[in-house]
């Protein structure tokens, strides 16, 4: 299987070279060729190959993933995405393919399932579970999943997930619901507890893009002490697993 992210970066007003576009990660496999999220702030090169992929995945209606929130995009691949994705605007992709969160559905030789996870009131997200030759779960927004970790996260080889903040608390409340994102500090304490091997950081915050990178680097390593292998995205890292 082969990961590739075309973009690495979350909703915020810093770049840099690393992290230019808004992320979103490319699958793989023997038969399979997917995309997931397709946000406002794409790689230009997705452009000219989105009708290629087998399909396109969405996590969440927020325009960093699902450009249709902003603004009319032709593509002719089918589109999944929940319900609630598909509401929250006026605007829709052509060929659209409603997914339940919890149910299993195949593209190619691929098995994903839809999970939901916290982090916004307004725009529901899921994270995706693939599975083909290894299992990943992609979740580049989240404070947490619904359903218990146990279960969304066995078997996986690669964790990819949410770097909007090292350390910093970006949990907020309304109405006594949260929302939000976590921290890559408690994202590395879930792969030491359900013995995840691997985490790649992605939808890298402000945090992140704007740390001299040895810093990072030592800060990776305070909260990994080498029990997990994590890796921080940028755009164009390309990994086989
Ligand atoms: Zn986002
Ligand atoms: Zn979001």
């Amino acid at each position: 299987m082969i990961l590739r992210f075309p973009g690495t970066r979350g909703e915020i007003e810093e770049s840099n070279q690393y992290h230019r576009y808004h992320s979103s990660l490319v699958v793989q496999s023997k038969k399979a060729n997917i995309l997931i999220d397709f946000g406002t702030k794409h790689n230009p090169a997705l452009e000219d190959e989105i009708n290629y992929f087998n399909a396109l995945l969405i996590t969440h209606a927020h325009p960093d993933h699902y450009i249709w929130t902003k603004k009319e995009m032709a593509i002719g691949i089918p589109v999944f995405l929940t319900k609630d994705t598909l509401a929250y605007s006026k605007r829709s992709p052509k060929n659209v393919k409603i997914i339940e969160e919890g149910i299993k559905f195949k593209i190619m030789d691929l098995d994903i399932i839809a999970y939901k996870v916290i982090h916004s009131l307004r725009c529901p997200a899921v994270c995706y579970k693939v599975m083909g030759s290894k299992s990943i779960v992609y979740a580049p927004d989240l404070i947490d999943t619904e359903e218990d970790k146990a279960k969304v996260f066995k078997d996986i080889d690669v964790l990819i997930a949410d770097g909007s903040s090292l350390y910093t608390n970006m949990v907020r409340r309304k109405d006594g619901k949260i929302f939000g994102h976590t921290r890559v500090k408690t994202i590395i304490n879930w792969c030491k507890k359900y013995s995840i091997p691997k985490l790649i950081v992605t939808h890298c915050g402000k945090q992140i893009v704007s740390m001299e990178k040895e810093k990072l680097a030592g800060k990776i390593l305070e909260y990994s002490q080498e029990a997990v292998d994590v890796e921080i995205a940028v755009d164009g890292l390309c990994r086989k697993i």
